[in-house]
């Protein structure tokens, strides 16, 4: 009796102890056991690897199979994972379509992770084969690593990095990426009080007319200052884009802007009219008109002053959204600038639907203008084409005259670079405005 009362309370435990780190749908180990199990093997000598695996669009194969089948599929991935690596390696479940690989000794991480794919993307359930997509993220440990969350942490982080980048199966989490993620992190901590600190600052760069010599227009571009140190937009405003918090910021530098204008017009008779860059996210935040429309109320501001500078990427975007809303500027009265024009993907169909004033012909199609004119440039090209479509034309980043000269023969309007000047504090622009 009291023996088979003992054998009863083994297999319970036993029992509970399987619920506690089992995964039921594969069989496999859960999250819990993942844990467990990697601590052990961080006690080990010798090289360790770690791998997120995830399968994209899983919720559509459910939608699409039943979720029956999506517990099968993801029986199967368990078992084709388990046959690419050793007996010695660990693979988990730890969450839906997430899978936890820990690999020991030596890893040929492009090999391994060319194995997974192989035997994933196309996989059978009984005689039924199909398709999948999986991405990975990697993380060789450290020797001394002893932290198991902080390394899954970093194989996440080495998955996220490649988030979008649909040809990319796996990212690797390096030190480089490591000191970049610190130093985002710095910025994210250092934003908020930015604006309340009045560390933004706005900078004016002059565009001026081919046929004319004058100043034309100008864009606005902000500045960063902090402490005595500047922050380049180049590597904040990506930043503020992933978190959002570019809405805050375009805002604030429209304000400005405006407030600038207003004091601008009653210093002088004419003023270029000012550009000013609006993110997609902005774009496609809800109150978005309305709050732009309040602060150009607010300094007696009309919206022929301005113009909505929009990048190529953005507009050309296939979000309905984002075309509704232009149309919207459009009719408002704005005018509308397409950025970095020739990076994105328009095609001459979108160009002439969509609702723009002015094309901004990127630095890197100036850079490449053959002065010897030897060859046929696509500078000609675009200028043939939004002459057809009554565009304006601003040429961005000219550096030196030749160029300036080779794109008056083009009849650009309007050129912006530092061949004439370079981004300006206000009060510096002002001065300028007043001596051209
Ligand atoms: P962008 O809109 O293409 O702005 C032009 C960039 O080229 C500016 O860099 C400008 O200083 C630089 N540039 C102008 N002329 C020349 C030249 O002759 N040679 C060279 N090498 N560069 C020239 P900046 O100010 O560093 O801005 C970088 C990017 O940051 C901008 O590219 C824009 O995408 C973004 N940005 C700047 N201000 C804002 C803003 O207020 N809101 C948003 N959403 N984005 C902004
Ligand atoms: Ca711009
Ligand atoms: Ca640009």
């Amino acid at each position: 009796m009291n023996r088979r009362y003992k054998r009863l309370r083994v297999e319970k435990r036993n029992r509970l102890l399987e619920l506690a780190y089992i995964d039921p749908i594969t069989g496999l180990g859960n999250y819990n056991a993942y844990l467990e199990k990697t601590k052990e093997k961080l006690e080990i000598d010798g090289k360790k690897t770690v791998i997120i695996l995830d399968i994209d669009k899983f919720k559509s194969f459910n939608k699409k199979y039943g979720h029956m089948k999506g517990n099968e599929l993801l029986k199967r991935v368990g078992e084709e994972i388990k046959h690419a690596i050793r007996k010695t390696d660990i693979v988990c479940r730890l969450a839906n379509d997430v899978f936890g690989i820990f690999l020991v000794g030596e890893v040929d991480v492009e090999g391994i992770t060319k194995r997974l794919n192989r035997k994933i993307s196309r996989i059978h359930i009984g005689d039924i084969w199909y398709n999948l997509r999986i991405s990975m993220g990697v993380y060789i440990c450290d020797k001394n690593e002893k932290d198991v969350q902080s390394i899954i942490d970093k194989a996440i982080m080495a998955h996220d990095s490649i988030k979008g980048k649909y040809h990319v199966p796996y990212g690797v989490f390096t030190e480089e990426f490591e000191q970049k993620i610190i130093r985002e992190s710095e910025i994210e901590n250092m934003m908020e009080d930015a604006i309340e600190n009045k560390e933004f600052e706005i900078y004016y760069q002059p565009q001026i007319s081919t046929k004319t010599e004058k100043i034309e227009g100008a864009e606005a571009l902000v500045r960063w200052k902090k402490n005595e140190n500047m922050i380049s937009p180049g590597e904040f405003i990506p930043i503020f884009e992933k978190n959002y918090f570019i809405i805050k910021l375009d805002e604030y530098v429209y304000e400005m802007v405006c407030e600038n204008i207003q004091e601008m017009k009653k210093e002088f008779k004419e003023i270029p009219k000012i550009s000013v860059n609006i993110s997609k996210e902005s774009l496609l935040d809800n109150k978005f008109l309305e709050k732009y429309e309040k602060i150009m109320r607010k300094y007696d501001i009309i919206p022929e002053e301005i113009e909505l500078e929009i990048t190529e990427r953005s507009a050309v975007s296939n979000d309905i959204d984002i075309q509704k809303i232009l149309n919207k500027i459009k009719q408002k009265g704005f005018s509308i600038a397409i950025d970095d024009f020739g990076t994105g993907y328009s095609s001459l169909n979108m160009l002439e639907m969509m609702p723009i004033d002015t094309l901004k012909i990127d630095k890197s199609f100036i850079d490449r203008v053959d002065i010897k004119e030897e060859k046929i440039n696509f500078i000609e090209i675009i200028m043939f084409i939004t002459k057809k479509l009554n565009l304006r034309t601003v040429a961005e980043g000219v550096e030196n005259i030749e160029q300036v000269n080779y794109l008056k023969k083009w009849n650009c309007d309007l050129i912006q670079g530092y061949v004439y000047q370079k981004p300006l504090k206000f009060e510096e622009f002002k001065k300028y405005i007043k001596e051209i």
